[in-house]
């Protein structure tokens, strides 16, 4: 199967241009002047499928490093499957995920990876790779993460909060950070002072200070700004390369920011919630089915951030200037009914998570309207520096010969109203981004040299996505 993508304006992380893109299998083949021959060869009168994609953005696919798909948690799981969570990320122009491994404390991290596997093969739309996450490190888990690495699975992730849950002590989190700056894994960090925020959280409740809004303020900034600044020093004092998950607070980008100026490998995430929404936005949500239990739509660690504070201006600057490097969705859907209403009488119990697989790069898409960014650098945020921060970079994150065929038709004069209830695909009975109109579609969608959405229809099948065995990070020496 030869696929000929012509006339479309091919975006990538180092520019634009015109371009005609020869897809052959599965793999980009050529990417050639629109309209040329190939030492007299016709490309056009040789292919099986022409797409003529005049007006058009020819970008690779997305690449969504950050996603928890049917993850348990709280005495539930993410209600997206491997199969419902992969295609709607299909639909949004994503074409390769990396999800998350969870070891709670006294499993073997091996055995868990091995679950994983088995729970998204033959199920995704989409290729997929995992990190690994510890909890407790025992001494075995150090010896899996040399095993892991075989694997494919180059990236552990550690948590500074949920004591009892995922929270690693300072000495654990010493010891595999470590490993990882022996073995060449990169470590990743949920940074906010879990102890800290369990004390708040109870004093909380005690005051009768119950409702969703609260979970925000009984995680300030402060305490995402120490674990960061803690994490890094971990991070120096060890000499491993260390990336920070779901960036929201301004004064976590300055800690990050900072470490880079003296030549640090640290790296920051931030996710579309973070840019656009806000904790007073979370305030001020109320309506006839839950009250102000409608803010927990929004609960998410770390938490949404003020708008008077600043903090959305300032992560739009940081991913300007590069002191944040990349957006990642941390998609992790709980339904409203069933689910996040078990936190009603109590925001403590809200299962903690928003569901934006399929919107990151519409939501991306609209800063290049606002001005925040530029197209190349949209491209890099969501696909190129995913895909070179972990080790998938050549095959992904680019189009160029020889990579995979990840192939997505961008309308710029197109148009797409997200999250209006029902009319998404993740399994979720609510939307996060209610509301939010693009000014952009994702138009085709091609995974591997097959198309899977085209037209606002998927035309993919269960299972197209295979696993993708990732090598270590591209960013370090
Ligand atoms: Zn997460």
């Amino acid at each position: 199967m030869k696929t000929l993508i012509k006339n479309g304006l091919v975006v990538n992380a180092t520019g634009t241009g015109m371009a005609d893109v020869l897809i052959d299998g599965e793999t980009i083949a050529a990417v050639v002047a629109p309209g040329s021959t190939l030492l007299g060869f016709n490309l056009e009168s040789n292919v099986d499928v022409v797409i003529d994609v005049t007006g058009r953005y020819v970008i690779p696919g997305g690449v969504d490093a950050h996603t928890h798909m049917e993850m348990p948690f709280g005495g539930t799981n993410a209600s997206d499957t491997f199969e419902t969570g992969t295609r709607a990320a299909a639909w949004g122009g994503t074409t390769s995920i990396v999800d998350f491994v969870v070891q709670y404390p006294g499993e073997n991290p091996l055995e868990r990876y091995n679950a994983w596997q088995a729970k998204a093969a033959g199920n995704c739309a989409i290729d997929y790779g995992f990190h690994q996450i510890l909890s407790d490190v025992q001494d075995s888990s150090l010896t899996a993460m040399d095993e892991l690495i075989e694997e494919g699975v180059s990236s552990f992730k550690l948590f500074m909060a949920y004591k009892g849950v995922f929270l690693s002590d300072d000495g654990q989190i010493l010891k595999a950070m470590q490993k990882g700056a022996s073995n060449g894994a990169l470590m990743m960090m949920h940074a906010e002072n879990g102890s800290v925020i369990d004390v708040l959280v109870s004093q909380a409740i005690a005051a009768g200070n119950t409702s969703p809004y609260h979970h925000g303020l009984t995680r300030p900034w402060q305490a995402e700004e120490e674990a960061t600044h803690r994490a890094i020093m971990l991070a120096n004092l060890t000499g491993a390369p260390l990336y920070v998950v779901h960036v929201s607070a301004k004064q976590a980008v300055d800690q990050i920011a900072m470490a880079r100026d003296n030549g640090q490998n640290v790296f920051g995430e931030t996710c579309p919630q973070y840019l656009y929404l806000s904790l007073e936005e979370q305030l001020g949500a109320s309506s006839d089915e839950w009250g102000t239990f409608e803010g927990a739509k929004w609960v998410c660690s770390t938490p949404l951030r003020s708008r008077a504070e600043g903090h959305q201006h300032h992560m739009w600057q940081a991913l300007r200037t590069n002191d944040i490097q990349m957006v990642s969705t941390d998609h992790c859907p709980f339904c409203m009914k069933g689910q996040k209403d078990m936190g009603l009488a109590d925001f403590s119990k809200i299962p903690n998570g928003i569901g934006s697989v399929e919107h990151r790069m519409d939501l991306m898409y609209q800063g290049v309207v606002d001005g925040h960014i530029t197209l190349p650098r949209w491209v890099e945020l969501t696909s190129t520096t995913p895909a070179r921060m972990f080790g998938m970079y050549g095959k992904k994150g680019v189009i160029q010969p020889g990579a995979d065929g990840d192939v997505v038709v961008y309308d710029p004069k197109g148009h797409t109203s997200i999250g209006v209830q029902k009319t998404h695909h993740m399994n979720m009975d609510y939307s996060a981004w209610e509301g939010y109109e693009i000014d952009g579609h994702v138009d085709t969608v091609i995974s591997r040299g097959k198309v899977v959405v085209d037209n606002n229809q998927y035309v993919g099948t269960k299972g197209d996505g295979k696993y993708f065995k990732r090598g270590l990070s591209q960013y370090l020496i």
